[in-house]
């Protein structure tokens, strides 16, 4: 199937060209950027033309940041085009609730994805939990932003996300392994007095059978980078590593796949699989959890970012 890939940046770079390239299913056919390319595909700056011109490509891929997406996704849904989303899928709910509805009655497949749920160990974290009770669950992300968001002005502005950017990848894992639901009961936000956005949260949630339930998010983290999901239950423990690629049970490993590694190529080919059967996939509780931190949040400036 040909798609189009909008929004060349750092991330349809690094993962979309790469999976797309490697993928059976997929024949990158269009760009639409500004100012990036991709060697050997037809080159849009401009959205409109892209789709009047190619009405041969059906499925179009945002990996926009999330302020702009809306617009461009609407574009493309209201044009008769399939829609995948970067996570995350917008800057509000509410836009994320208008645009399943545009695709549902329009009868076309929309999909947020959220990349760290493919990780190689969180369908087996899944699993595990499954029949067990929670005690307790810690998230602990700790990044450098200057290494995963180098001169990206747009993370710091509203709608942008700030540490909720990577943070949010851990909820779309968290939500995905707990069999129940759980919300944001309080927040602490470290934003820099330059910024809109937090480079640092503290966020404790509610979990409806009693278990304490904590995520700690930093962008100030030098050297190795932590991305670890603790969960402690009635008969032993779990944890994930390396952004859920690697898990280990009562110290026993599992997993050896580099951080990233073939979450794409797994977003990819669900995509493929929604196109053919005529699917939706908008799961928004991660987005709902980050929102809700944001909304709930006690703010405490801390020193200005500079990149
Ligand atoms: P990015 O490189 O800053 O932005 C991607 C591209 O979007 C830019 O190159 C730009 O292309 C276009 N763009 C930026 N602002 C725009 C605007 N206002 N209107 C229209 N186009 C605009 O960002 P990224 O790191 O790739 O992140 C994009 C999305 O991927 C985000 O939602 C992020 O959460 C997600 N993501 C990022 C990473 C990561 O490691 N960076 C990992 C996973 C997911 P042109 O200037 O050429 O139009």
């Amino acid at each position: 199937m040909k798609i189009a890939l909008v929004g060349i940046g750092k991330i349809a770079v690094d993962q979309h060209v790469p999976a797309i390239a490697d993928s059976a299913d997929w024949d990158l056919a269009a760009t639409v950027s500004r100012h990036g390319t991709v060697d050997g595909v037809e080159t849009f700056t401009d959205m409109a033309e892209m789709l009047e011109t190619r009405s041969d490509i059906r499925v179009v891929s945002l990996c926009l940041p999330p302020v702009p997406r809306f617009d461009y996704a609407m574009q493309a849904l209201s044009a008769g085009r399939h829609v995948m989303l970067e996570k995350p899928p917008g800057a509000t709910i509410a836009e994320c609730h208008a645009l399943e509805a545009a695709a549902r009655e329009a009868g076309l497949s929309i999909y947020a994805t959220w990349h760290s749920r493919h990780a190689d160990m969180v369908a087996a974290a899944k699993t595990w939990l499954a029949d067990k009770t929670l005690k307790s669950l810690t998230v602990t992300w700790k990044e450098d932003v200057r290494r995963w968001h180098p001169g990206q002005a747009w993370i710091w502005e509203p709608g942008g996300l700030g540490v909720f950017d990577p943070g949010i990848n851990a909820l779309s894992i968290v939500t995905e392994i707990l069999p129940d639901d759980i919300h944001v009961t309080n927040a602490e936000l470290d934003v820099p007095e330059n910024c809109q956005t937090p480079i640092g949260a503290r966020i404790a949630f509610h979990h409806p059978k009693g278990a304490q339930v904590s995520a700690v998010f930093d962008w100030r983290q030098d050297g190795d980078q932590t991305w670890e999901i603790d969960a402690v239950t009635d008969v032993g423990a779990l944890k994930l590593r390396d952004g859920g690629a690697v898990m280990e049970v009562d110290g026993t490993r599992t997993g050896d796949a580099a951080p990233l590694g073939g979450e794409y190529p797994r977003l990819y080919a669900r995509m493929a699989q929604l196109v053919r059967k005529g699917g939706i996939d908008m799961d928004l509780r991660p987005m709902t959890l980050a929102t809700d931190a944001l909304a709930l949040g006690r703010r405490i400036p801390t020193d200005p970012f500079h990149d």
